[in-house]
């Protein structure tokens, strides 16, 4: 029963972190006006906006203009609803449940903005290293835990963003992932920080490797690294305390 509050609650929310991705590249206001067709500017119903099933019923075409409506709506919908059961799985009525859920709401917003504009807003990044800071004050992993996950985590990609410049002579990585990465610290702590930065690099060479033997990338290719951290961060954000935990018994 609270798993499946969960997942309507989530397609909800997904609904309006769709807004989000749409609007915040654009600098457009979230909250106002309502929601419009992107093709022909149509104000969208009521009906034309619920989760999922509108999108099936109206086929993936708007009512007026039959344009196309991207397949990645109810996708980020479908997603956000099954983080969402996942985190109240995880952590049941608990002060990590509303946090984690924020945590993963930024995520996914982070993720497809990455994908399609090769930017993260500060509006989300900013904010985020603040919240997660302020929220490790009552709840895992402790502030002192975020402290170093947020300076260590902007300070390593700051590092390797200056260290590549100086070696590659270009800019390889934005300081949009600095700002990311010291925010998954600030929520995650500094282990599950470095952790996702793993997981991450890992997604990303594998990507990179299958893209190339594709033909669809080569070495001067950039990839979007803030939506693997995206991909990386949510699931260590529910299990990667256990990883942690399996990693340290060898070195006991
Ligand atoms: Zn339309």
């Amino acid at each position: 029963m609270t798993l499946l509050t969960a997942a309507l609650f989530g397609l909800v929310i997904g609904s309006f972190l769709n807004v989000c991705i749409y609007r915040l590249p654009r600098d457009q206001s979230i909250v106002w006006p309502a929601s419009r067709c992107t093709s022909c500017g149509r104000e969208i119903s009521w009906f034309e906006n619920i989760p999922v099933l509108s999108y099936a019923i109206l086929r993936g075409r708007c009512r007026t203009c039959g344009d196309r409506i991207s397949l990645m709506y109810p996708l980020v919908e479908v997603v956000t609803a099954g983080v969402f059961v996942a985190v109240a799985a995880a952590f049941g009525l608990s002060w990590l449940l509303p946090i984690r859920l924020l945590f993963g709401c930024a995520m996914i917003v982070l993720l497809v903005i990455d994908l399609q504009h090769q930017i993260l807003p500060n509006e989300i990044t900013l904010p985020g290293i603040v919240v997660g800071l302020a929220a490790s004050l009552i709840a895992d992993p402790g502030w002192r835990d975020a402290l170093i996950g947020a300076l260590a985590g902007g300070g390593l990609l700051s590092l390797v963003a200056w260290g590549y410049e100086r070696i590659r002579h270009q800019e390889g990585l934005g300081f949009g992932d600095v700002k990311m990465l010291a925010m998954i610290g600030a929520f995650l702590g500094w282990k599950l920080m470095l952790l996702t930065l793993v997981g991450a690099s890992l997604l990303g060479s594998l990507t990179a490797g299958v893209l190339m033997l594709a033909g669809r990338a080569d070495w001067q290719s950039k990839l979007p690294l803030g939506t693997f951290l995206a991909i990386a961060a949510v699931p260590v954000s529910l299990v990667g305390n256990t990883v942690v935990n399996w990693y340290a018994a060898f070195y006991r």
